[in-house]
């Protein structure tokens, strides 16, 4: 039996999988069994962020792995110890917390803010506002976080304690905080699962506004905005808002699972010993990856992403078949004229990997693919596009 064929009779079935199997990889490019090549337009979700099996990346880790690959949270190692000082250093947040998924970072996200509340206001102020056609993961919590109710209806009931205001409208943020005991606000500067749609700077000015006159917390989801992806180190960045709280994991790791709340000098106190773990959090090889992957956006990095999406920009809009671009830096939703799914489904063909979101395309390439490569996988795209 193929590998595709075993996944079909002993993998849960919850994965509408393309008809593509892979073997190996190096940079952007992936290789089947039978060795046709593919241009990776998705980086495993946002995930590979410096491609697959990068030399620097795969060297840190397997270094790691020779001299230990984990301790459980009851002793120190070194590299989650330096990821969480880069982190810290780079953004001028105060301490981090290890989970292992974009999903474990919301969660710990949301017991923060609701224990800051409690000890600050009381226990009834437990309620977090986030926003319809939001994503925040899987977990009974994060889906309940999560504003769209697809996602609700099979697995009731959910975490109580979410309200749902409507995105790049602030009088629907403040009906929700004046109608519930609030305290936290959450939100993705640029919504990905929902559309690849970055939010407005007024929006998000005007979240930030209500967060400080209420004294509620502003928690910014930068699970797949995170770690370079829109052209700057976090997306909140390039709104010159500063969070209280913000989540991360994707490509924080560059392939292997490492997700981290990040807290504030107003937040960094809030939990103390006992109040949350994880066994695998902060692992030391995990960690090591991560490492690897923040030294080297630096800012000449984050330009060239910045000039890659440019090219990706301005290449799209106004292509035949290309209804609107979306996104910011390489985070690019693609509203095409045929249906998505017929462009993806051609383009798998023509060998160039892309993902879908909503009733879009969505590109999330490895951060550093070359220029050339992009070049490349953008014409077969337009090409499909343009049919
Ligand atoms: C992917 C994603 C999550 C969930 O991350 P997992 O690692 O799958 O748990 C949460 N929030 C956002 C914005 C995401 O894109």
């Amino acid at each position: 039996m193929s590998f595709l064929e075993l996944d079909k009779q002993f993998v849960a079935n919850t994965y509408a999988r393309f008809p593509v199997e892979i073997v190996s990889g190096k940079g952007s490019l992936m290789y089947s069994p039978e060795g046709k090549e593919y241009i990776d337009m998705g980086s495993g979700i946002g995930v590979t962020a410096f491609g697959i099996s990068d030399d620097e990346w795969v060297k840190a880790v397997t270094e790691q792995l020779g001299k230990v690959q984990h301790t459980s949270n009851l002793y120190y190692t070194e590299p989650c110890a330096r990821l969480a000082q880069i982190i810290c250093e780079r953004t001028g947040m105060k301490k981090v917390f290890f989970g292992n998924s974009g999903a474990e970072a919301n969660e710990c996200a949301i017991k923060v803010a609701r224990k800051y509340a409690a000890d600050k206001k009381g226990a009834d102020y437990s309620v977090i506002v986030t926003l319809k056609n939001s994503f925040h993961g899987r977990t009974l919590t994060t889906l309940a976080a999560t504003g769209q109710d697809k996602f609700h209806e099979l697995f009731t009931p959910l975490t109580p304690g979410f309200a749902y205001a409507t995105a790049n409208d602030l009088e629907s943020v403040k009906e929700a905080v004046a109608n519930n005991k609030v305290c936290a606000i959450m939100i993705e500067c640029v919504q990905g699962e929902g559309g690849v749609i970055a939010l407005d700077k007024d929006f998000i000015l005007g979240v930030k506004e209500i967060c400080e006159k209420e004294d509620i917390l502003l928690v910014v989801d930068e699970v797949q905005t995170g770690n370079g992806r829109t052209g700057s180190l976090y997306a909140y960045m390039n709104y010159g808002i500063k969070p209280d709280v913000f989540t991360t994991a994707k490509g924080l790791g560059g392939g292997l699972p490492i997700g981290c709340c990040v807290m504030n000098e107003k937040t960094e106190g809030v939990l103390g010993f006992g109040d949350h773990g994880s066994t695998f959090g902060g692992n030391p090889v995990c960690a090591a990856g991560a490492v690897s992957v923040m030294q080297r956006l630096d800012e000449k990095f984050l330009e060239e992403v910045k000039a890659k999406s440019k090219f990706v920009f301005d290449e799209l809009r106004g292509a035949k078949g290309v209804e609107s671009v979306s996104g910011l830096g390489l985070m690019i939703g693609i509203k095409t004229v045929r249906p998505a799914k017929e462009i993806i489904s051609e383009c798998i063909e023509n060998g160039v990997l892309c993902l879908s979101a909503k009733d879009k395309v969505r590109l999330l390439p490895a951060l550093n693919i070359p220029m050339e490569v992009l070049a490349k996988a953008v014409k077969i795209i337009k090409d499909a596009c343009a049919k």
